[in-house]
């Protein structure tokens, strides 16, 4: 392609409104243009990514076994209601209805759809496994659409959806998915971490998610410094490291006016964080909850809320809530005497000895207070894991970092088969529920991640596999005839190669060329100058500041080369 013929969109100023690089760096280099909020078009340039991007996507998929399938965006509320989500899933859903006010919604996932295709097209064993995809648009109307692509309203998907007879047929599927998961993101250049998404705890893990490590990242992950587990924070189990055992005083109460927040509590005790506990309360539907960590810990929500088993919805009390069930001001709960439904105990707290807690008394709290012997409730783990914590699996010390999900594979098992009658007649002719699989990685956000960990002050560096082209041929002298001839002529015998090649043949300065060039991320740069002389052109690649002389003869294998080192093919 001629840059003259192009229509090159690249801002020099930083728009205001983006926050992040990737985001920053998709607008300045013209790949997309926002329409609203959470609402972007793609331009040529940045489309070319996400096509690569698909392209792979769908390379793999194919290789895993998967077939194509492409449903509409537009899905009829009944399939929703089937399913027991057309309520359920809140305001992220858009709904409509058409001119005979029928619902409609446009589709934010499609297990519904592909159960619906399933349950048409499946009646035998024979038919399974069947592991289904698209890559389609999907709309979300989020509570917080920021960052670009990174979390938008409507954004490029490729859901998959499988269809086994039992479970060992979905654990073969999944992890082919894991597999081909893996390789995807290798393949898009993209340094990713499969992150367990629940505990582990029965025996092997129903949901994994591909977390790219990042300060942007709105996730938190749970890596262990010596070996290989990494989990979600929200999923990652707390150890209980033994306590030094103590002779359990007598239970005092002591007078504490106006000492309610923790920081208050060791300026008026004069003792280290570990000897306190803090009771929080909650709202679990209609049911009060009290969960009771040490000091310096934070309630993991959704750990409770696991534990509830189906709870709608789960909020902290309200400061009325609190006085009623614990006949005190805010910042004296504590669980002797507390008047909810039910009393959480962090399995920590349980060990502890002679800890410090609120009285349920306006001004007070207990001194030496023993788990077991002053109070009871339901033991469990109940809090976040901190950095330092214990691996759970080698036991070494764990870190955390934030990351960004790119991609998400689930075991549904028969969730949705059984709420919408998707089943197919066994072996012994008995009908049975289809055991269904989930498997997500969303485009765009793709594209986006690779940008957040590939750029540079000048802009972005695409990794050869996803560039928008691979190489861009600068004449340095449009003015000058032999330049440009020579220029015109590597680009037509690299095009001819199958290469895909810009020729900026702008009446521009070289300057303004090799920014342009940079900030789109071009990886390979052939610059046709004075050099050309002895018969050499410069040639430079974009992640390397190092300029190589090279005969006009030998840039093609010094093309390939890079082919080559990159596992493509030309
Ligand atoms: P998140 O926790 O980030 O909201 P999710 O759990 O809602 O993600 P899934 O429903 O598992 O996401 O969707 C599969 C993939 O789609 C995600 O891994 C992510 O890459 C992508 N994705 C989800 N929501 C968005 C969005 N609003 N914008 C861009 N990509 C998204
Ligand atoms: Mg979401």
């Amino acid at each position: 392609m001629k840059l003259s013929n192009m229509l090159i969109s690249t801002l020099r100023e930083t728009p205001a409104e983006a926050e992040i690089v990737s985001h920053q760096l998709m607008l300045r280099s013209g790949m997309m243009r926002k329409m609203a909020s959470g609402i972007y078009n793609f331009m040529p340039l940045g489309l070319r990514v996400i096509k690569k991007i698909e392209d792979i996507v769908r390379d793999e998929m194919n290789k895993a076994g998967a077939q194509e399938f492409l449903a509409s965006a537009v899905i009829p509320a009944e399939l929703w209601k089937e399913s027991g989500r057309w309520d359920v899933f809140g305001p992220e859903m858009f709904k409509l209805k058409d001119r005979n006010e029928r619902e409609f919604c446009l589709g934010p996932t499609h297990e519904e759809v592909f159960t619906d295709i399933a349950r048409n097209e499946i009646k035998s064993y024979k038919q399974l496994p069947l592991n289904l995809y698209q890559i389609q648009t999907k709309y979300r109307d989020e509570r917080r659409a920021r960052f670009g692509v990174m979390r938008s309203r409507e954004f490029i998907m490729k859901d998959a959806y499988s269809f086994d007879k039992n479970q060992e047929g979905l654990d073969t599927t999944y992890n082919k998915m894991y597999e081909a998961y893996h390789n995807i993101f290798k393949r898009c250049g993209l340094e990713c971490k499969c992150v367990e998404a629940d505990s582990g705890a029965m025996g092997g893990s129903g949901s994994a998610e591909f977390m790219v490590k990042s300060e942007i990242g709105e996730d938190e992950i749970v890596f262990c410094t010596s070996c290989d587990y990494a989990a979600n924070v929200e999923k990652a189990p707390a150890a209980v490291e033994k306590q030094a055992e103590e002779e359990k005083l007598e239970l005092e109460k002591v007078s504490t006016p106006d000492v309610r927040t923790i920081e208050e509590l060791i300026n008026f005790f004069n003792i280290a964080p570990e000897k306190f506990a803090k009771t929080l309360i909650y709202k679990a539907d209609d049911k009060t909850i009290a969960v009771v960590v040490r000091g310096d810990r934070e309630v993991n929500e959704v750990k409770v809320i696991n534990s509830l088993g189906g709870v709608v919805s789960f909020e902290m009390a309200s400061a009325f809530l609190v006085k009623s069930v614990t006949s005190a001001e805010v910042g004296f709960a504590g669980p002797i005497g507390i008047k909810t439904d039910l009393l959480f105990v962090d399995e920590e707290v349980a060990n502890m000895y002679n800890f410090i807690i609120g009285a349920n008394e306006t001004g007070y709290h207990y001194k030496n207070v023993n788990y077991g012997r002053d109070f009871e409730g339901r033991i469990g783990d109940f809090r976040k894991v901190v950095e330092g914590d214990t691996c759970p699996k080698c036991k070494k010390q764990l870190t955390i970092a934030r990351g960004i999900e790119v991609g998400h594979i689930f075991k549904l098992g028969t969730k949705y088969s059984k709420a919408m009658n998707g089943v197919f007649l066994d072996e012994n002719g008995e009908s049975k529920p289809l055991i269904m699989g989930c498997y997500g990685i969303g485009i765009n956000r793709t594209m986006a991640t690779v940008i957040e960990q590939n750029h540079d002050e000048n802009g972005i560096i695409w990794p050869l596999a996803i560039a928008p082209y691979q190489v861009i041929i600068v004449p340095a002298v449009m003015k000058n005839e032999q330049q440009v001839e020579i220029a015109k002529d590597i680009y037509s015998k690299l095009d001819n190669m199958g290469v895909e090649v810009l020729l900026d043949d702008r009446n521009e300065r070289t300057g303004v060329k090799f920014k342009d060039a940079d900030l789109i991320g071009i990886p390979m740069r052939i610059t046709v100058g004075k050099k050309v002389n002895e018969g050499k052109v410069e040639f430079k690649l974009r992640n390397s500041s190092d300029i190589e002389n090279i005969d006009i003869n030998e840039i093609y294998n010094r093309i390939k080369k890079e082919f080559i080192e990159n596992n493509l093919k030309l």
